[in-house]
């Protein structure tokens, strides 16, 4: 079986989207892009999480043909693939159902820069317009809003979320759930108060250094 890391990186963070409460049933998916083999492992359509094996991933080449694996692709395989078409330095994508980006999304709102952490994003968490789940509408309208922030909010749908790797997608897609919620909880009682260009500048320059180092 090719690909197996990938694949294992599939099923793993399929099972953290359900624990961490970033989606329900079997809504949302995952890839990881290996660029060096030319090939994405993406998650297989409507299949529990729980119950998916590794042999369940599909590999599709760019173009969205099935290379290896018998079951059908994510149905918003075109999403992810117009994605890694638009962003080159990504190699990991995580779409979700989250609750509280969703209910941003429902709004059809973005997420102002209201607190240091929407960096994980960019400046800001972009809105993108409504088009049927599954299409290359969709997959087209999201691609072109999310410029150069790692994630996009999809009108009345949900989230994506890229990454260098699955790991890097799934963090930003957790942040900007509690970035949605503490922007809902704000919005309730007050109007937030967003940081400055200036100081989002000196956040993402600060980013660049944070952790423990490789
Ligand atoms: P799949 O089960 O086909 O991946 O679709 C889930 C989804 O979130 C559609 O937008
Ligand atoms: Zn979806």
């Amino acid at each position: 079986m090719r690909m197996e890391k990938e694949r294992n990186d599939v099923v793993a963070f399929g099972n953290k989207l359900i624990s961490a409460g970033l989606t329900t049933g079997t809504g949302g998916n995952v890839s990881v892009f290996n660029r060096k083999q030319g090939l994405v492992a993406v998650s297989p359509s409507a299949l529990d999480y729980a119950d998916t094996r590794p042999q369940d991933v599909v590999l599709v080449s760019p173009e969205g043909e099935v290379v290896e694996g018998t079951r059908k692709p994510s149905s918003e395989t075109p999403l992810h693939l117009a994605h890694y078409r638009v962003r080159p330095d990504v190699c990991g994508i995580a779409h979700t159902h989250s609750v509280f980006a969703t209910t941003i999304a429902t709004l059809r709102w973005e997420i102002p820069p209201m607190h240091y952490l929407v960096a994980f994003s960019g400046k800001k968490v972009p809105l993108a317009p409504y088009a049927t789940h599954g299409t290359e509408e969709l997959a087209r309208v999201t691609s072109e809003a999310i410029g150069d922030s790692n994630a996009v909010l999809m009108a009345n749908h949900g989230l994506i979320a890229l990454g260098v790797d699955l790991a890097a997608a799934f963090a930003t897609a957790e942040i900007v759930e509690l970035m949605a919620q503490i922007y809902y909880q704000a919005k309730s009682i007050g109007e937030p108060v967003n940081l400055t260009d200036a100081e989002m500048d000196d956040v993402l320059a600060g980013f660049a250094d944070y952790g423990q180092g490789k």
